[in-house]
């Protein structure tokens, strides 16, 4: 978790979430940066995508470097519990394809 990326969000969003929290903002995503490709640009192929909740999971996977990413667009976000958080994770390519 980056509590430092929460409050670079909230420093750049310039809501002071101690004097009104129940200012409605829109939610900035939480990205993780992208891990380089061996082919200098990843390029995604998806894999499956899900439902979940209000949202989805969608996991999608690079064709050169095989490293996979997964968007979850109703996470929970981690300081108010709030759903329908997008979140991006990264995944480096598994070791053996025996899935
Ligand atoms: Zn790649």
């Amino acid at each position: 978790m980056s509590s430092t990326l929460l409050v670079a969000a909230r420093t750049a969003l310039g809501v002071d979430f101690e004097e009104d929290d129940s200012i409605e903002v829109e939610i900035p995503a939480a990205e993780e940066p992208e891990p380089e490709c061996s082919e200098g640009a990843h390029d995604w192929t998806q894999d499956w995508v899900q439902g979940k909740g209000g949202g989805v999971v969608v996991q999608e996977s690079c064709t050169h470097c095989g490293c996979r990413m997964t968007t979850d667009t109703w996470a929970t976000r981690p300081d108010t519990g709030q759903r329908g958080y997008t979140t991006v994770r990264y995944a480096p390519a598994p070791e053996d394809e025996d899935e």
